[in-house]
């Protein structure tokens, strides 16, 4: 990049000053120009001194009452004792000098009256809330001239994301030094002009300036629209080149072939399709119709169905003489796959048996445990175009698999395949595979646009009907009855000939497993399991253990003991939070379900209910009512509805993290955009940014956006195909 935009705050700042902002990762013009205030600060509006905690970093504006130097006999030295007070609490500030005469300085500054933002971790000295060595600013006289003073004193003071190492206002002064000199040349302005005035937004560099230096908190708040929808405009245009780019690319086209292998798979359902399996299958069938490369999210609900959809899709490519592959993220999933399939083909996916149906297919597993025979025979069978379909997990990527003629691949749980995978796959033959990615975390629309906005996306909403209800119910930990009603229903379903999941955020003592948080004192898998088999009334039941610390090969033994019978109790980690299919599994108890997530939660009650019988969800917490822990536990046991759940989630969440990474302030990434809140405004960019792009697809006529789509979103672009 160039110009100022892109210089190096050193060479603009000083060494010094440009080595603190990189601590936050701020290093040129732009990033520091970027790094938004938080909040504003009102100038006679004090900090509610009273809620302040120990221990956190703050700032505090506040009014100074006293400011004494003392000499410390005891100790020798001197130190300096300062009290502010909101009006009504008051905070001691405490500065520690070998000689008094360092400290004058100090108290010439805090004298009585003035007000101040001071910064520094909450302590405490004999009862009193205290800042040590806190680093202030004195409003409207650390400045240089008297007329700057008395402006200073009366506009909203921006409050900037900071650290204990650079104070807001040293973040302030930088900015302003940076932001003073320039001029509207020197910053590229990504909106377009018939956008910026059919909106009545500001500029660049006067958004710039009102987020910055604001004369009121209307204008940081016009200023403020701006830049958000900036962000917007900028993901979406990135976006729409993306999917602009993808109908350059030519695949083969694989209509619906009538009274083919899809008609005779709806033929032999045993259930009717739902109107969203027959929806999103028209969807589907259509794009995979056309000679580009499909790239669709198939987002359902757990149990919602997807399977057939997906297997509609890959006969309809068999029909048209093409090869379908679906990768599952584990080898047990793979393998369940693999039965499902089969027994909704039956005879259709009998190929080259005597129990086959005429045109009959072959459904094929490839993984990379099974052994040397079996693997070189589906090597085989894929090669020749003998499989029809071909199931498999990462194994399936390898070079030396080899299609016939691969025509579609379905992605199953995409979000534990990684970007390279799915490349690898697409970059296979000359032309491009159709692609279907299923999903079965619920993804707010508006997130979907921002993260999948590359991929058109259908929903399948509504669940088959006949599907058993799950209750959830939230159960206190510390309440040993309810505890103990846990066990006995699980005895109950047990008895009855069911099945019950038990889990555990922890493996054992000393290993957590992957998305629960690290802590003692939680339940483990294998603590659990001992002491349940301990009880006198699980006497003779067999209990499974499961963890991702178990080879694939025990694994599957472990799911095939629960899934027949001979162990119907399964403690373990969310291992099986993934496409498990038992329909004799009724019951689901979580313990310490304040350790996961809203979403993991969601998808571990999917895993019963999943028959005909009525299932239970029990989520057992040592979380505070009231707390935010506890408020998602009963989120969750509120509604069985996953895109509600996914809604609530996102609001529940502390700014920043809807996103992941990508929202968490780090470089080139969305700074003031929130996915839920500004649907709208999304939905808005991204029909401009569809039209910018169809007009000038180059976007030759839009250079300053070009740049800002290549700098800003570097980042952010992994991300998505990350995500
Ligand atoms: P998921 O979307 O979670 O992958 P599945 O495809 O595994 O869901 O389907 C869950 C269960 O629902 C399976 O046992 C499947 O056979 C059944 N199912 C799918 N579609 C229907 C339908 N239209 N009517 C009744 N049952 C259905
Ligand atoms: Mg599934």
């Amino acid at each position: 990049m160039t110009g100022v935009w892109g210089e190096r705050l050193s060479a603009v700042l000083g060494a010094r000053t440009a080595a603190s902002l990189a601590q936050l990762d701020l290093h040129t013009v732009q990033d520091l120009l970027r790094h938004y205030p938080r909040r504003y600060g009102t100038p006679g509006e004090f900090t509610d001194i009273s809620s302040l905690r120990l221990g956190d970093h703050v700032t505090v504006m506040a009014q100074v009452r006293t400011a004494t130097v003392r000499h410390m006999h005891s100790r020798g030295g001197a130190m300096l004792e300062a009290v502010v007070t909101d009006g009504a609490d008051t905070l001691q500030l405490t500065f520690f000098a070998k000689r008094a005469g360092v400290l004058r300085r100090h108290e010439d500054r805090l004298r009585a009256g003035r007000v101040g933002l001071f910064t520094g971790t909450v302590g405490e000295y004999r009862g009193r809330r205290q800042l040590t060595h806190p680093d202030y600013l004195i409003v409207g006289v650390d400045t240089t001239d008297e007329q700057e003073a008395v402006l200073e004193a009366s506009r909203p003071i921006p409050l900037y994301p900071a650290s204990a190492s650079v104070p807001t206002w040293r973040i302030g002064q930088a900015v302003r030094t940076v932001l003073d000199p320039l001029t509207a040349a020197d910053v590229p302005d990504p909106l377009p002009a018939h956008v910026r005035e059919r909106e009545g937004f500001p500029p660049l560099l006067e958004a710039l300036r009102g987020v910055h230096v604001p004369g009121s908190v209307e204008e940081a708040e016009r200023a403020q629209a701006r830049l958000r929808y900036e962000e917007a405009f900028v993901v979406q245009a990135a976006l729409a080149r993306r999917r602009a780019a993808r109908e350059g690319l030519t695949a083969v086209a694989r209509p619906a072939r009538a009274g083919g292998l899809r008609d005779a798979l709806d033929a032999r359902l045993p259930f009717p399709l739902t109107d969203g399996q027959v929806a999103a299958g028209e969807e589907i069938g259509a794009d995979l119709a056309r000679a580009v490369p499909m790239m669709r999210l198939l987002q359902g609900d757990v149990g919602a169905g997807k399977t057939v959809v997906a297997l509609r899709a890959m006969l309809q490519v068999v029909d048209a003489g093409g090869q379908a592959a679906l990768l599952a993220p584990t080898e047990v999933l793979a393998a369940q796959h693999l039965e499902s399939l089969r027994a909704l083909l039956g005879p259709l996916g009998q190929g080259g048996m005597l129990t086959g149906a005429a045109d009959a297919t072959r459904v094929t597993l490839l993984t990379g445990s099974q052994g040397a025979v079996a693997r070189r025979q589906a090597l085989a069978e894929a090669a020749s175009g003998a499989a029809g379909i071909v199931v498999g997990t990462h194994a399936l990527l390898g070079e030396q698999v080899q299609f016939a003629d691969l025509g579609l691949v379905v992605v199953d749980e995409q979000h534990r395949f990684g970007v390279e995978q799915r490349d690898a796959l697409r970059a296979r033959g000359e032309r491009p595979p159709h692609t279907l990615v299923m999903t079965a975390t619920p993804i707010p629309r508006t997130v979907a646009m921002t993260v999948f906005g590359d991929l058109e996306t259908t929903v399948l909403a509504e669940r088959p009907v006949g599907r058993a209800s799950i209750a959830t119910h939230v159960v206190p930990a510390g309440n040993a009855a309810w505890v103990e009603r846990v066990w006995t229903r699980v005895r109950e379903e047990v008895a009855a000939g069911r099945r019950a999941y038990v889990v555990c955020p922890r493996i054992d003592a000393n290993q957590v497993e992957e998305g629960a948080e690290g802590e003692t004192g939680l339940t483990s898998v294998v603590d659990l399991a001992a002491r349940l088999q301990a009880r006198a009334d699980f006497a003779g039941v067999g209990i499974g253990v499961m963890h991702g610390r178990l080879s694939p090969q025990d694994k599957d033994q472990v799911m095939a003991r629960f899934a027949d019978g001979r162990t119907p109790v399964l403690v373990s980690t969310t291992v099986i939070e993934v496409g498990v299919d038992v329909p004799q599994a009724t019951v689901m108890v979580v313990m310490d379900a304040d350790r996961f997530g809203m979403s993991p939660l969601h998808q571990l009650r999917g895993r019963v209910g999943r028959g005909t019988e009525a299932s239970v969800c029990l989520l057992v917490t040592g979380a505070e009512e009231g707390s935010l822990a506890w408020e998602r536990v009963t989120a969750v046991a509120s509604t069985t509805d996953g895109f509600e759940l996914a809604e609530r989630d996102v609001e529940l969440r502390r700014e920043g993290d809807v996103l992941g990474v990508a929202q968490s302030g780090g470089r080139g990434s969305l700074r003031l955009l929130r996915a839920v809140r500004d649907a709208d405004l999304i939905a808005m960019a991204r029909g401009d940014a569809d039209a910018v792009v169809a007009e000038d697809p180059a976007l030759t006529d839009h250079p300053e956006l070009a740049e800002a789509i290549e700098e800003a979103l570097g980042e952010r672009e992994g991300f998505l195909e990350k995500s």
